[in-house]
C-alpha cells in the first residue's frame, strides 16, 4: 500500500474535503481531491492536488501543487490526455453496439480477452490474432465471469462474491422489502440480481450498477449502468448519467432503496463516507416530505479494522458480524491455502436485529445485544457486548476493563494489554502530540488551536523516496506500531 489512512496522531498527509470548492483540476478519473502534507509540530505543509482514485502515482500521475500556476497549452494537452483514457464509445454507442451483438447468430458472437471487448462481425478480422472466445447467452447474463477482474493491487484489484455471500446479500435485502438496489462497485450483486428476476417466482428488483470499470458499459443499457467514481462522486457522462441514478432513487414508485457499495480496501474512508453521504442527499431531496428525515439505506462492505474509521465518519452505521467471501481472494477462500475467517463486513444504517445471520454458517442471535453474531462471540456481561471484531472467541482484562483479543497479554509496563512479543515501553503516548510537538499530551488533547483541519482526513505515505521525487514524502515516525499501521499491515496482507 502507498497511502494509508491514519485517524490518529501520525506525522502525515491529509485530504481536505471543502464543501463547494469545484475548482479542483481534473485527471483521467474526475476531479482530484486536494491534499496537504501536515509537518512535526503541525506545521502546514503545501497542499497539493491528485488522483482520487489511484492510491499509486503508477495508475494515475496526476499532481499539481495547488498554488500551481499551469499554462493554457499544459490544460490543453491534460483535457486530450484525459479523453484518452476514457471509455472507446459513448454510452449510447455501447448500448447500440449490445443490441446488435445480442442479435447476432450463435456461431458471430464472439468476444476478445485480449482487449476485453464484445466483437462485431465486422470488427472479427481486426482481433483475428488476439485471444477470442465465442458467447453465449448465458455468459452475456454474467460479465463478472467473463471479464477478466483487474489486478492492480493498490486501487483497483476487483473481488468477487462468492455466490454463498451475494445471495445471503440479495436474499436479505429482498426479504427486507428492498425493490431497488443501488450497486457501487458491486457488479456481480447486479448481475445476480437481474439473473434472480427471470425465475417467475420472485418478486423482481430494480438494479443499478455504478462502476468506474467502463468495460461493463457494454452489457448494460443506459438506465442499468453509471461510469462513475466512488471517491469524487463523479459520474463521467455528465448530466445524462447522474440523471439515472436521480430517476432511480426518485420516490414516484414507492419502491424501498438500498445502497450497496464494495469499494476498493485500500480506498480513502473519508472521501467515500462523503459520496455516500451525498448519495443518502441526494436521496432524501427526492423523497416525499414525510419520508425526508429517514436516510437512504445502505450497507458498505469494507474490512472490520476500519470500523473506528467508518463510525467516525458516518455514526449511524453498525458492523455486523457477517463474514463476506471473495472467490478471487486468496485469503479469503474457504479451503486449505485460503484463511477460514474473512476479515470483510457489512457496515449498515439497516438495524441489526433485522439482518439474520445464516445459522447454518455458526451466527447465533444475542438477546442482549439486538443483533445477530458469530458463535464464538461470546457475550461478555462485564461489557456487555458481544466484543469479538475479527471472529475469534475475545476474553476480558479486568485491568483494561474491556474485552482483548485472545492473543493479547496484559503488560504491566505499558498499561494496557498487547502481543506478548510488543515494543514494551515505546506506547503510543510517547510520541507526544503531533500539533505542537509537546511529549506531553496527544494532537486530540492539544489546545493550540489547528486551522484547516476540521474536515479534514489525515493520511500516512510510506516513504518511497525515489519515486515521489520532489513530492511531499512521508516517512512513517520510529518503529511505533500507530493505529494506521497496524492497518497498513493488515492491508498489505490483503493485497496479495
Ligand atoms: N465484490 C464486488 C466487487 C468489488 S471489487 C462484486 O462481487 O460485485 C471493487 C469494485 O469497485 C470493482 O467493480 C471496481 O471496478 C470498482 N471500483 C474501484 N474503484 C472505483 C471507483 N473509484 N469508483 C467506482 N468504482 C470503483
Ligand atoms: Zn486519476
Ligand atoms: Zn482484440
Ligand atoms: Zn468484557
Ligand atoms: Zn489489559
Amino acid at each position: 500500500m502507498d497511502i494509508t489512512e491514519a485517524h490518529d496522531d501520525t506525522f502525515g498527509i491529509e485530504v481536505i474535503l471543502e464543501e463547494g470548492s469545484k475548482t479542483a483540476p481534473c485527471c483521467p478519473h474526475g476531479p482530484t481531491l486536494l491534499f496537504e502534507k501536515v509537518g512535526k509540530g503541525g506545521e502546514k505543509g503545501r497542499r497539493f492536488y491528485a488522483c482520487s482514485a489511484c492510491r499509486d502515482r503508477k495508475d494515475c500521475k496526476f499532481f499539481q501543487w495547488e498554488d500551481d500556476k499551469v499554462s493554457e497549452a499544459r490544460l490543453l494537452a491534460r483535457e486530450a490526455e484525459n479523453k484518452s483514457k476514457g471509455p472507446p464509445y459513448s454510452q449510447q454507442e455501447y448500448c447500440n453496439r449490445f443490441r446488435k451483438f445480442s442479435s447476432l447468430r450463435v456461431d458471430e458472437k464472439k468476444f476478445c480477452q485480449d482487449c476485453q471487448t464484445l466483437l462485431l462481425p465486422t470488427e472479427h478480422e481486426a482481433h483475428s490474432s488476439h485471444g477470442t472466445s465465442y458467447v453465449t447467452a448465458a455468459q452475456l447474463r454474467r460479465p463478472s465471469v467473463l471479464l477478466r477482474p483487474l489486478h492492480n493491487k493498490k486501487s483497483n484489484a476487483q473481488y468477487l462474491f462468492t455466490d454463498r455471500s451475494a445471495h445471503f446479500l440479495i436474499d436479505t435485502l429482498a426479504g427486507l422489502g428492498y425493490k431497488k438496489v443501488l450497486c457501487v462497485g458491486t457488479p456481480r450483486l447486479h448481475e445476480l440480481i437481474k439473473q434472480r428476476n427471470l425465475e417467475p417466482k420472485n418478486e423482481p428488483m430494480k438494479s443499478l450498477l455504478l462502476d468506474i470499470d467502463f468495460r461493463y458499459a457494454q452489457f448494460y443499457s443506459r438506465d442499468e449502468f453509471c461510469h462513475y467514481n466512488m471517491f469524487n462522486h463523479h459520474f463521467f457522462g455528465g448530466e445524462a448519467s447522474s440523471g439515472v441514478l436521480q430517476t432511480f432513487l426518485s420516490d414516484s414508485d414507492g419502491e424501498k432503496v438500498v445502497m450497496v457499495a464494495d469499494p476498493p480496501f485500500g480506498g480513502l474512508v473519508k472521501p467515500l463516507a462523503n459520496s455516500f453521504s451525498l448519495m443518502s442527499q441526494l436521496w432524501k431531496k427526492l423523497q416525499s416530505p414525510d419520508s425526508s428525515n429517514s436516510d437512504l439505506s445502505m450497507m458498505w462492505i469494507f474490512p472490520y479494522f476500519f470500523e473506528p474509521r467508518i463510525l467516525e465518519c458516518l455514526p449511524s452505521l453498525t458492523m455486523l458480524d457477517y463474514q463476506v467471501d471473495y472467490d478471487n481472494h486468496p485469503l479469503y477462500k474457504h479451503g486449505k491455502t485460503g484463511r477460514k475467517q474473512s476479515p470483510v463486513r457489512v457496515f449498515t444504517n439497516i438495524s441489526p436485529k433485522d439482518v439474520v445471520l445464516p445459522k447454518e454458517e455458526g451466527y447465533r442471535f444475542c438477546s442482549a445485544c439486538q443483533r445477530f453474531v458469530l458463535s464464538l462471540n461470546k457475550h461478555c456481561a462485564k461489557c456487555n457486548v458481544c466484543p469479538s471484531k475479527d471472529g475469534r472467541e475475545w476474553k476480558h482484562c479486568s485491568t483494561c476493563q474491556k474485552c482483548v483479543k485472545p492473543s493479547w497479554r496484559h503488560c504491566q509496563a505499558c498499561g494496557r494489554c498487547a502481543l506478548p512479543d510488543h515494543p514494551c515501553g515505546q506506547s503510543e503516548g510517547k510520541q507526544g502530540c503531533f500539533n505542537c510537538g509537546s511529549l506531553e499530551h496527544k494532537r486530540k488533547a492539544c489546545h493550540v488551536k489547528e486551522q484547516h483541519r476540521n474536515n479534514s482526513q489525515r493520511l500516512k505515505t510510506k516513504g518511497k523516496g525515489k519515486n515521489l521525487s520532489k513530492r511531499p514524502t512521508i516517512k512513517p515516525k520510529g518503529k511505533r506500531k500507530s493505529g494506521a499501521a497496524r492497518r497498513a499491515k493488515k492491508m498489505a496482507a490483503l493485497s496479495v
